[in-house]
């Protein structure tokens, strides 16, 4: 394992960088054997109740797995520190974001123009095709990691906390239909709202809008056919809970802003209501 880890490093051109990097990344390796030496040092003077609360004062077990199953970074593969989830800091820094919360009439809101009435929409970060940060995507959607929409939806929030974004009174995910939500088991557009309306302390409604008719997926499809695709397949199930609100509705990727159009129709037939977007990326 230390060679398969030094033989990752070893590539790297600066040398100072690379003791850098593989002792402050890499400590946990070293100081697991030599907790484990202590461990049984205690053990064998007999002192068994210290060594109990010793094991549970060094977490020796999440270390452990941490040792066998490291933790990497879901776009570069690298290993993470103990304090960051799922992406690491170099990459958070190097993120594409698109900063649209900071300037009105943006190519985000002018998809809407002419369809629904919006009164602000924006994007957290865009990404290319086989770029890294596609990654994140294809993990949160077809991985399991769902905790990852959650972690950032957060930093979504903490970026549009100053903004009229973080004054809505509702935060309300793109909702999955029922067979689909079993089939996955979670919807991935709820966990970014979650982290968003923790970040806020606002509520999160995820019953009130639904998918009335399970459509077949829109990764496959035309510009044309998703239009046709989700047309009417959204609905709300008691009109007065959005009456008098601002309604910020959460996706995970805009694309060509139909399924957006499709719930922004459902939600604006309330009485009363305005209607923000904010998507975690953007195609
Ligand atoms: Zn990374």
């Amino acid at each position: 394992m230390f060679n398969k880890l030094w033989g990752k490093y070893k590539g790297k051109k600066n040398t100072m960088q690379i003791f850098y990097d593989f002792f402050s990344k890499k400590t946990a390796f070293f100081m697991l054997p030599c907790k484990i030496l202590h461990l049984f040092f205690i053990f064998i003077s007999k002192n068994h109740t210290f060594a109990i609360l010793y094991i549970n004062n060094m977490q020796i077990f999440t270390e452990f797995i941490n040792l066998i199953y490291p933790k990497t970074c879901v776009a570069c593969n690298d290993l993470l520190n103990k304090d960051e989830k799922f992406i690491c800091l170099k990459c958070l820094y190097h993120l594409p974001k698109t900063n649209f919360h900071t300037q009105p009439d943006n190519v985000v809101e002018q998809r809407f123009w002419g369809k629904v009435p919006i009164v602000r929409a924006t994007a957290f970060f865009r990404f290319q095709k086989g770029s890294p940060f596609q990654q994140l995507l294809h993990h949160l959607k077809y991985k399991g990691e769902k905790e990852m929409g959650q972690v950032l939806g957060e930093y979504f929030a903490t970026d549009l906390m100053s903004s009229c974004f973080a004054t809505v009174d509702v935060i309300v995910p793109v909702p999955l239909h029922r067979n689909k939500l079993k089939k996955r088991g979670y919807n991935q557009s709820e966990w970014i709202a979650k982290g968003i309306a923790a970040k806020w302390q606002k509520p999160l409604d995820c019953d009130t809008l639904f998918r009335a008719i399970e459509n077949p997926t829109q990764t496959k499809k035309g510009i044309f056919e998703r239009w046709e695709n989700v047309e009417g397949i959204f609905e709300i199930k008691n009109r007065e809970a959005f009456n008098g609100k601002h309604v910020l509705l959460i996706d995970d990727v805009l694309t060509t802003g139909a399924t957006i159009v499709a719930c922004a129709t459902a939600i604006l037939k309330c009485e009363n209501v305005s209607l923000s977007v904010a998507t975690l990326a953007m195609a």
